[in-house]
């Protein structure tokens, strides 16, 4: 049977109608959602709700920007008026040349922004959705029109929504509006004319919820939704200059001013020389120009960023912008939340502190295994009221529930809640029923800047509050307790205090519960209702196990001269215990949020730099930790997960979301943990260090053979008669030979130093003096082997063409060498064949060979002396110029000593 499509899915003006209306014309239902398989007929029918963009800019268009840099704008020149000089070969060598070079950007560009695409793939956003009365979590993606949609803080609206429930929903809305600040969101139905901006009852796909809950039916989804109709709204370009790549285009570009003038120096020195032979002067001139430029680079600059990007991928850290690759590796602070990020985030009850006594409970996990247990004696609820008491509160001011996966039981919601749950449950408390006996009738949902959540209930005839938080926040509002016999007492708020700071000072994250009798005909909670009248139940003690993987990280980042600061909503004794086993803040203080806000500046400064842990500290704090930092100098890196939490992460240098958090704080982020791991965002350090170093190294391989070239032809003008190499022949090196030999660069493994260092200082140029040595000096070695080669083969054979190709196959095989030395192909092998264990990239030896085979082509095959004027050599030639290669081993050896580039 075939699914009726009702008409108006097409388009409807679903803001004046009322929610059951629409619920009517969706064929949906207010409470149910969709049932199950009208849901998957839908999907079917609706396809899948995702944005198919449109072709951006045309193929042909990027291909023809490929044009508009410097370096083609010589060859374009160049090979034009070669080409007027009838140098017809020559003429179509340099523009093929100057296509082939468009080809690579071309296709190596696509590739960079195809693998960014594919990341943002990776980081799926996902919807609260209720179907046949059942809540869960799916990918955005399966969500049809009808769709019951559950909205709350921090998530991203999955699809065109009409809103049936709003409580103080605030939406975010400056993607599609460009209104700043979020809306109000009500139910009521509008008027027709309304505009879209003033459809408060609607919320649009792809805006955020920065404050509230709501629920709303599906109207549209993928391309049918606003989003998806504003054009230019899909075209999310992904960005792909970096400050690297900037600083290096304005490198190039100087270099080109740079090489216009030496050339037309030779031009002049040439033209007078040779009695004015304007074709030949000419050629040097040419040939001057496109040598000194490197014409790989740009090309190894974006794939040792895109490998990069790649690499952090499989350790579980998603860049959203490429940009983050280069900051990360000179990242100075790492500043880490505690909970979920430096520990498990598997809470686990294990003491409970209620009427005056203390219980111990046994068992880990959600496990429901385990009991209550006094002075090692079985306990009986009965007989324990006030226990009774504090674990019944954590179980019905709760909003997480348990559910079996594989055999284990798991959290849905927050893990601080779920132990609770396990408390309760092994306690002999059953949910189901209490829930029955107790229904909830309104909630203050837990917000970490208040530390309490609260709920309201119906108690038989009665009406009470249960409230739980942080021992500060419900503690000073309680002047009773429920004693050991179950009775309202006055409480002894010292050993209350005590008892908590004890339980804290074992690790243990410690929640404080409370009851207040309401009256009868209360139905809502406000933040008030908790200001006095609280009567305190208990404590509960859970620990959180810290990350082994994330222990082995601090060490590694504190190698690496990394600071690692520790940041907690949770108790300062807390905190200080779990940063002990973590590895940090020996010193064993900490700064609580409260304390920082009270700080004049300049101590503000001292205690972010002193200071390894900091408590209770709200999210709004976290953006005045990152500034004192940036302002001390540091390059900071921020995780974060709530919508409050998006500020800082905007403001870190290296803003860092967990894959579990809102969306608000992935879109502020500029990296995403998969894993929510600690030890994720070392590893992205670990490979932004490599990626920097690997360019630098390929910068290092690249500029020497430029700078070689063009130190020959420059002695050539000055000295020789005719060119000791021809602007066809450099081409043919940097575009053929320096790709092959320096693209392997860009696949090098992480070496070990990679984290024995400090961090690099971002403000150091690119070109440094110890780089800036290394090109001068392999450079000059270049120039003195090809030219010298050149001008002994005219001595002792006086044929040009085979001077030419000797001198060219020395510069290349120099390259060879160079790269071998610099490399970690030989000295992994080396380690390999004594048993050790290391990562080995055979991209250079792969590159080798190609060459090898490339520059027999070039010299023997008689199809390539004609077009590159070179000619076969015999093999004690072929020897010879193996042999003129090895001396830049020793450069390379003694360089090292100075630049350590390996
Ligand atoms: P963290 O940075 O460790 O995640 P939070 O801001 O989540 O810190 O929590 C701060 C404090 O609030 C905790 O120490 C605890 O006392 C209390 N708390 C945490 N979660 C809840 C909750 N779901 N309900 C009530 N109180 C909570
Ligand atoms: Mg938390």
């Amino acid at each position: 049977m075939c699914w009726r499509k009702p008409r108006i899915l097409l388009n409807h003006s679903w803001h004046t109608l009322s929610g059951s209306e629409v619920a009517q014309l969706l064929e949906s239902d207010t409470e149910l959602g969709l049932p199950f398989n009208e849901a998957t007929n839908r999907q079917r029918r609706y396809g899948s709700n995702e944005l198919v963009s449109r072709e951006k800019t045309s193929s042909w268009r990027r291909f023809l920007q490929q044009f508009q840099q410097p370096v083609q704008y010589i060859l374009l020149v160049a090979g034009t008026v070669t080409a007027l000089f009838k140098e017809v070969v020559d003429a179509g060598v340099i523009f093929a040349v100057a296509v082939g070079n468009a080809l690579i950007g071309f296709i190596q560009e696509a590739r960079a922004e195809n693998a960014i695409a594919a990341l943002a793939e990776v980081v799926t956003t996902e919807a609260t959705v209720i179907r046949d009365d059942e809540k869960a979590r799916i990918s955005s993606r399966e969500l049809v029109p009808g769709d019951l949609i559950v909205l709350a803080t921090g998530d991203r609206v999955p699809a065109d929504i009409r809103l049936t429930e709003a409580f103080d929903l605030q939406i975010d809305e400056s993607g599609l509006t460009g209104e700043s600040l979020p809306v109000d969101k009500t139910t009521e139905p509008l008027a027709p004319e309304t505009l879209l901006p003033e459809r408060t009852n609607m919320a649009y796909s792809g805006s955020l919820v920065t404050a509230g809950q709501g629920r709303g039916f599906v109207v549209a989804i993928g391309n049918q939704t606003e989003t998806g109709r504003v054009a230019q709204l899909m075209q999310e370009s992904t960005n792909l200059m970096t400050p690297l790549a900037r600083r290096i285009q304005r490198f190039s570009r100087t270099l080109l001013y740079f090489v216009l003038g030496m050339a037309a120096l030779a031009f002049a020195v040439g033209a007078v020389r040779s009695g004015y032979a304007w074709v030949e002067t000419f050629k040097s001139a040419v040939a001057l120009a496109v040598s000194a430029v490197p014409e790989g680079l740009p090309a190894i600059v974006t794939i040792t960023l895109a490998i990069g990007v790649s690499r952090m991928a499989k350790r579980h850290a998603i860049v959203r912008k490429l940009p983050a690759v280069e900051t990360l590796g000179s990242t100075t602070v790492i500043c880490s939340d505690k909970t979920g990020t430096l520990t498990k985030n598997q809470m686990t009850v294990q003491e409970v502190y209620a009427g005056g006594r203390h219980y111990t409970v046994s068992g880990t996990g959600y496990d429901f295994e385990g009991a209550i247990s006094l002075n090692d004696q079985m306990i009986e609820l009965n007989t324990s009221p006030a226990l009774r008491d504090c674990l019944l509160a954590g179980l019905l001011c709760n909003d997480s529930h348990l559910q079996q996966e594989d055999g284990q039981w798991e959290v849905v919601g927050d893990p601080t809640e779920g132990a609770l749950l396990g408390a309760a449950h092994k306690a002999g408390l059953d949910r189901e029923v209490l829930e029955e006996e107790i229904p909830r009738l309104d909630v203050l949902p837990f917000d970490s800047k208040l530390q309490y959540m609260a709920t309201l209930h119906q108690d038989q005839s009665n009406r009470v509050i249960y409230a739980k938080g942080s021992v500060e926040a419900l503690l000073t509002h309680c002047q009773f307790w429920v004693n050991g016999q179950g009775e309202k007492a006055p409480m002894d708020l010292d050993a209350v205090r005590q008892q908590a700071d004890d339980t804290a000072g074992k690790g243990l994250r410690v929640l404080a519960f409370a009851k207040k009798p309401v009256a009868p005909d209360q139905e809502t909670i406000e933040p008030d209702d908790l200001n006095q009248g609280l009567i305190f139940l208990g404590l509960q003690g859970m620990i959180d196990p810290p990350r082994p993987e994330a222990i082995e990280a601090v060490r590694a980042c504190k190698m690496a001269g990394i600071q690692v600061k520790m940041i907690t909503g949770d108790h300062p004794i807390t905190a200080v215990a779990i940063a002990r086993t973590i590895g940090l803040g020996q010193t064993a203080t900490a700064f609580t949020g409260q304390e920082l806000a009270q700080m004049e500046p300049q101590e503000l400064a001292n205690a972010v730099e002193n200071t390894d842990v900091f408590a209770r500290v709200a999210p709004e704090q976290k953006l005045r930790l990152v500034e004192a930092l940036q302002a001390k100098g540091e390059i900071v890196a921020m995780t974060g997960d709530g919508v409050n939490d998006a500020p800082a992460l905007s403001q870190a240098d290296i803003g860092v979301a967990m894959g579990m958090g809102t969306e608000v704080a992935k879109e502020a982020a500029d990296m995403v943990l998969t894993d929510n791991n600690f030890a994720s965002i070392a590893a992205a350090v670990e490979e932004g260090r490599t990626a920097y170093r690997n360019i630098r190294r390929a910068i290092g391989f690249i500029l020497p053979i430029s700078g070689g070239e063009s130190l020959t032809i420059l002695m050539g003008t000055l000295v020789s008669t005719v060119l000791p190499i021809l602007p066809v022949q450099v081409l043919w090196v940097n575009m053929v030979s320096a790709i092959a030999l320096s693209l392997p660069l860009a696949f090098e493994p992480k070496s070990e130093r990679a984290m024995q260092q400090p961090p690099r200082n971002p403000n150091e140029p690119l070109l440094s003096g110890r780089l800036g040595l290394r090109i001068l000096v392999i450079s000059v070695w270049n120039a003195i082997a090809t030219f010298g080669t050149f001008e002994w083969m005219m001595r002792t054979t006086g044929d040009v063409d085979v001077a030419r190709t000797v001198a060219i196959n020395v510069l290349v095989s120099s390259e060879i060498f160079y790269l071998l030395s610099i490399c970690r192909l030989i000295p992994s092998l080396v380690a390999n064949l004594w048993g050790q264990q290391k990562t080995i990239s055979y991209a250079p030896a792969i590159g080798i060979g190609t060459l090898v085979i490339l520059q027999v082509l070039f010299s023997q095959w008689s199809l390539m002396n004609e077009l590159f004027d070179t000619a076969p050599l015999s093999p004690a030639q072929g020897l010879f110029i193996l042999a003129l290669g090895l001396p830049v081993i020793l450069w390379a050896l003694i360089l090292q000593q100075f630049d350590p580039i390996n």
